[in-house]
């Protein structure tokens, strides 16, 4: 991790982002963010992009010490234990779910509905099921787009009112001007991204970004 410097109206911030290098993980990248790559490509890509980030992003899951016997033996090892919740802010992160809980199926499973506004870009809270007792939980909250930062702090708002801490978040492309908001409203919150785009158009859309991730997955374009 370092402590990545955002600029924003002449201050830099110092936010805990953890930016993704990994080769394969930039060639997955650049599968999605080409226009010419239809849904059905776009869903695998997602997939396997998640998988690459959520890795990461789990780097130091509590993993105890076990010894498992071998057809051969006893053998040292490690197995990943405690509490992991996963939230995807729909419909979007929806798309980086299964990915999780292919690495974690044990992972219990939060939903954050927000609704981005065509015209103001302002997120709305339309739905919220979180499990409960997460203060002692790893909690992963996926949500691929980081742009305004507006629904990723509304989203990390109704995690810290649940009594999340120490929430990570994964995002396949971010702006600047997310990570600051992110930063100023949740200083704690761990950023993975393998990209940080150069900023937001008129539209609030990230430039290059990949355009409508939920309507590149679903179609709906
Ligand atoms: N959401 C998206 O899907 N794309 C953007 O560029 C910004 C928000």
């Amino acid at each position: 991790m370092r402590r990545f410097g955002v600029r924003l109206l002449g201050i830099v911030l110092a936010v805990p982002v953890h930016l993704v290098e990994h080769p394969l993980v930039h060639d997955a990248l650049s599968i999605l963010r080409d226009s010419t790559t239809g849904p059905e490509l776009f869903r695998r890509i997602a997939v396997r992009i998640s998988l690459l980030l959520a890795a990461e992003a789990t780097r130091d899951l509590p993993a105890p010490a076990v010894t498992v016997s071998t057809p051969l033996g006893p053998a040292a090892g490690r197995r990943v234990s405690g509490d992991v919740v996963v939230v995807p802010v729909l419909r979007a992160g929806l798309g980086m779910l299964d990915a999780v809980l292919q690495l974690i199926p044990t992972a219990r499973v939060g939903h954050i509905g927000l609704q981005r506004d065509e015209l103001t870009a302002v997120a709305s809270r339309y739905y919220s099921k979180l499990p409960g007792a997460l203060g002692g939980s790893f909690v992963l909250m996926i949500d691929p787009m980081l742009a305004t930062g507006g629904s990723a702090v509304a989203a990390l708002d109704m995690l810290r009112e649940a009594g999340a801490v120490g929430v990570r978040m994964i995002c396949i492309v971010s702006a600047p001007e997310g990570i600051a908001l992110v930063e100023q409203h949740h200083p704690d919150v761990h950023i993975y991204t393998p990209a940080i785009d150069q900023g937001l158009n008129a539209n609030k859309f990230i430039v290059p970004g990949l355009g409508d991730f939920g309507d590149r997955l679903y179609g709906t374009q």
